[in-house]
């Protein structure tokens, strides 16, 4: 079009030619999906490994048809667009595959916590509503029970794992299920990618334990999987030289969606049933594992006794790290072995890494101490995430960058989940006015990095996996000798966190707390129960409310 006026172009005009007269088309606005990352790396590297699993190995070629069978073999069975399949899985191919297959059905994948007890798992798939449901052979008896409870009849597909190291059970309690391998057969081959018409449509749902009793089922779109993802690309450096060990449960944040980044790179994923330290080492030295991650449980894991022989073949592996700070003398001990560490901090609610603690190049120069202070820091954002700023949670005014005043941490952009399914209060909560209340208390640096210093809402953090106190009471409370009871984080060198139970007993009652402990065992997952019980009153504001930083205090006296 031809302008007059020798540039003198008026408002309007630049609106209609830059904006109206070009809107996105087909051929230039694609829906953002992960799921064309799978697309790309068999169409790219077919031949190459995509997924090992003991002596298996799948091609992406392979990797992506097994996707397209499931999708296919899901939608056979009824599955329909915007259904939920659960998947309760270890680190096994199916737990992976379903990442793909399950969208690719137009469904929401579930992928639940292996480590919870029957009662929270049936509450899951009751409150998802799942329609199929993936298991793998060992917890079959769990999602048996569970089944019970939850009063759903899902769809039932068991994997039975036959390498060498699954000594599955073989007891079948779920003589419903379709074996996987047989279910995936009955899929079409021929299938052709079914990619979302809407980049908004949902991809999973994560349930967390947050501050209340009841886990809240946080949902993911498309469009923020794909970008968190190929954040964890740029942040991380995947490629596809990449051989990624799978230590980190894919159920958390879909593995902080690394499911679908490795994919992205063309890397190669390798499946890791079990955290074992001596098939970790053997893993990384057959494969030259390149990226792991993990909560700080396993970093302490990798940690070499004193004296032991340099664990990687040479190769530095990075390993990226979230859930709690990483300790100096752990950084120190993984240095030592050819580990490079990155320290992430994220939440279920912001599909896992929402800050990156960023490398300065002056701290190569720093001694350890000093170092390792700065890299216990949570950093800036993620490259992916839009803003992340220490405020005041009413007026939203940030705080100075002091290193000293403390404020929430705030989250607002691409990568904050889209809410929480069917708890329209819980969601406008969170997000109200523009921001995503993380519940976490942090200083700022004057360099910008942001520092966690506590945290307000009421969970304790136990070798990565979130408990949530208020359950903890609940089921404290059921016990007819107790009268209060209070359950706060007690700092634990393996655990990071175990909860301890402060508990006030009625009139007269008796009890020891070996039998507390064994009454919350029978009701609560193993990582909830109380490692500690401490018997007494409990200290109370003016209001009648516990004090429960009182009580923190208490613990510090506690030998
Ligand atoms: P995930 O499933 O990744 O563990 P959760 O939603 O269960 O995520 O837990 C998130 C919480 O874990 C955060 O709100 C914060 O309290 C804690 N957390 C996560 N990363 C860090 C970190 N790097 N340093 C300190 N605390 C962290």
């Amino acid at each position: 079009m031809a302008v007059q006026g020798g540039g003198r172009v008026s408002a309007d005009m630049n609106a209609k030619r830059f904006e109206a007269e070009l809107p996105p088309r087909a051929a230039n606005h694609a829906p953002l999906t992960p799921l064309s990352f799978l697309r790309r790396s068999a169409e790219v590297y077919p031949e190459k490994t995509a997924v090992i699993h003991g002596d298996r190995r799948w091609s992406y070629k392979a990797f992506h048809r097994r996707c397209r069978q499931l999708a296919a073999a899901l939608g056979d069975a009824g599955i329909a667009p915007g259904d939920v399949v659960a998947v309760l899985a270890p680190n096994v191919p199916p737990m992976l595959e379903a990442h793909y297959g399950v969208p690719m059905a137009g469904a929401v994948l579930n992928a639940i916590n292996t480590r919870l007890d029957a009662r929270t798992i049936g509450f899951i798939l009751r409150h998802g509503g799942a329609k199929a449901l993936i298991v793998d052979a060992e917890f079959a008896d769990v999602a048996a029970e569970a089944l019970k409870d939850s009063g759903t009849r899902p769809v039932l597909v068991q994997y039975r794992d036959d390498t060498r190291d699954a000594a599955l059970p073989l007891e079948d309690s779920l003589p419903d299920s379709v074996e996987y391998e047989a279910f995936l057969r009955r899929g079409d081959t021929g299938r052709a990618d079914r990619l979302p018409a809407d980049e908004w449509q949902s991809i999973t749902l994560n349930y967390t334990s947050g501050t209340t009793g009841n886990p809240k089922g946080v949902v993911y779109s498309h469009r923020g999987a794909y970008l968190n993802a190929l954040g964890n690309v740029i942040t991380f450096g995947l490629d596809a030289r990449t051989v990624y060990l799978w230590t980190l449960p894919m159920f958390h944040c879909n593995g902080w969606t690394y499911t679908w980044a490795v994919t992205a790179a063309a890397g190669t994923h390798v499946c890791l049933r079990k955290v074992e330290r001596e098939r970790v080492f053997e893993l990384i030295r057959e494969h030259t594992v390149t990226h792991l991650c993990g909560a700080p449980i396993v970093l302490n894991m990798l940690c070499a006794e004193p004296g032991a022989p340099g664990a990687t073949t040479g190769h530095v592996v990075e390993v990226a790290t979230g859930g709690a700070a990483p300790p100096t003398s752990v950084i120190r001990a993984l240095e030592r072995q050819g580990f490079r560490v990155t320290h992430l901090y994220g939440l279920t609610e912001s599909y896992g890494p929402a800050t990156v603690c960023v490398p300065q190049d002056h701290w190569s120069t720093l001694d350890m101490e000093s170092r390792g202070a700065y890299m216990a820091r949570q950093g800036v954002n993620h490259i992916t995430a839009e803003e992340c700023i220490v405020a005041n949670p009413d007026s939203l005014e940030e705080t100075p960058r002091d290193g000293v005043t403390m404020g929430e941490i705030l989250l607002r952009g691409n990568t904050v989940m889209k809410g929480y399914l069917d708890n329209p209060a819980a969601t406008d909560e969170s997000l109200r006015d523009g921001w995503f209340r993380t519940g976490d208390l942090a200083v700022r640096h004057e360099d910008g990095y942001i520092e966690i210093k506590d945290r307000s809402k009421d969970i304790i953090i136990s070798g990565g996996e979130n408990i949530s106190s208020l359950e903890v009471e609940e089921v404290l409370y059921a016990h007819p000798a107790v009268m209060e009871a209070a359950v706060v984080a007690r700092p634990d060198e393996k655990w990071g966190e175990t909860p301890c139970a402060f508990v006030c007993l009625r009139n007269g009652a008796e009890i020891t707390d070996a039998e507390i402990i064994e009454w919350c065992r029978r009701r609560l997952a193993r990582f909830k129960v109380p490692k500690t019980v401490v018997f007494g009153e409990l200290p109370k504001t003016s209001t009648g409310k516990i004090q429960k930083h009182v009580l923190r205090d208490r613990l510090a006296s506690l030998s």
